[in-house]
């Protein structure tokens, strides 16, 4: 590398936005892209206090370990349950993806909006103890409308629905701001939980998350079609009565009936939203569409069973696990004409 690009390369900052998620976290470097894409987990040695493995390699030793080691979700539910731990993780995250050079990036992060002052603080805190020179949050529904490419700036109203791990957030735009929200602690983990609770009580069957996770991404829906309902898979777990292993076939449609109540708090959350909604921002949702972002977008069918209950169509965005972080991406790079957004939470070094 000539003097030149080692010039460009140490001197650029290297600015940095962040999708704090409760199952994954991904972050974007201005000038590169998305960077880097991992669950929002960490396993720590419960003795020394020693970080062991951060991200995928730590998603994998979940239900796996000794009783020694420790590893947690720790914006789980949307609300920080060990400040400790999130910090270690955000910190190790913002390290990794600034490839271990002493840049000083400016810092956007988008975080589940359940999270409260004192942790948004806090986190704020661990990301300038990492490095950063400022950090600034925003809003993670606006930020997942960003980045699914609506036009927020505008006076229009738009609908974005983000269904997450811990948390489904529910937001109504207009003009840079929220103008109704609601965030619902009933997403992608609830419905692996229905899985199992399912299992446990038609099947006498004990499986665990990860299983869970599978059995609805593989032939889990939210609504019925054909092909769904000729889906079939086996799934092995430990039998209730016996305690010993065993593989039980299961099939599409008693899964998406076993997924029914939490899709049902998350059907009930968007009314409530759209009910709250002034008349003329409603009739430009009517117009333009409901938008769906975040992981359990994903989920088959989920857009029918928004529209059929609404009665407004419902739009996937391109990338749902994406959104968020290519929001506060394109927030980075607007970064004056977007001070709006960040309603006063920004913090400097
Ligand atoms: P967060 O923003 O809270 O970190 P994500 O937007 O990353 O969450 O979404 C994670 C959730 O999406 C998990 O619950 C995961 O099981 C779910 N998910 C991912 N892919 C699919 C899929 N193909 N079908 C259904 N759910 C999915
Ligand atoms: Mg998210």
């Amino acid at each position: 590398m000539g003097l030149f690009g080692f010039f460009n390369q140490s001197s650029l900052s290297r600015d940095m936005g962040i999708d704090l998620g409760t199952a994954n976290t991904l972050v974007f470097v201005s000038g590169k892209g998305i960077v880097l894409q991992e669950p929002s987990v960490i396993a720590i040695d419960s003795k020394d206090k020693q970080t062991l493995a951060v991200g995928e390699d730590a998603k994998k030793m979940l239900g796996r370990t000794p009783g020694s080691v420790v590893v947690s979700r720790p914006l789980r539910n949307g609300v920080i349950a060990d400040f400790d731990t999130a910090e270690l993780m955000l910190k190790h995250f913002i390290q990794r993806a600034n490839g271990g050079r002493t840049v000083n990036p400016r810092i956007v992060v988008g975080i589940p909006s359940g999270v409260t002052g004192v942790e948004q603080q806090a986190l704020m805190n661990a990301a300038l103890r990492a490095g950063a020179r400022e950090v600034h949050v925003v809003d993670e529904p606006l930020a997942a409308a960003i980045g699914a490419g609506l036009p927020v700036t505008e006076p229009i109203g738009n609908m974005i629905i983000d269904i997450g791990g811990g948390t489904t957030e529910i937001a109504v735009l207009s003009y840079n701001g929220t103008v109704e929200s609601e965030s619902v602690r009933v997403a992608g983990d609830e419905l692996n939980e229905a899985i199992i609770h399912y299992m446990k009580k038609i099947h006498n069957m004990i499986i665990g998350e990860r299983t869970a996770e599978e059995v609805k991404i593989r032939i889990g829906s939210a609504y019925p079609t054909r092909n769904d309902d000729d889906a079939v898979m086996e799934v092995r777990g430990l039998h209730l009565l016996s305690g010993l292993p065993r593989t039980v076939t299961i099939k599409g449609p008693e899964i998406r009936e076993s997924m029914s109540e939490p899709l049902l708090v998350i059907i009930e959350a968007v009314k409530r939203t759209l009910e709250r909604t002034p008349p003329e921002l409603a009739a430009d949702i009517v117009d333009r569409g409901i938008m769906l972002a975040g992981g359990g977008a994903l989920l088959r069918g989920i857009n029918t069973l928004i529209s059929h209950e609404t009665g407004i169509i419902t739009h996937i965005a391109d990338e749902p696990l994406n959104c968020v972080v290519l929001g506060t991406g394109k927030v980075l790079e607007n970064f004056n004409q977007m001070e709006r957004v960040f309603s006063g939470r920004s913090q400097h070094q």
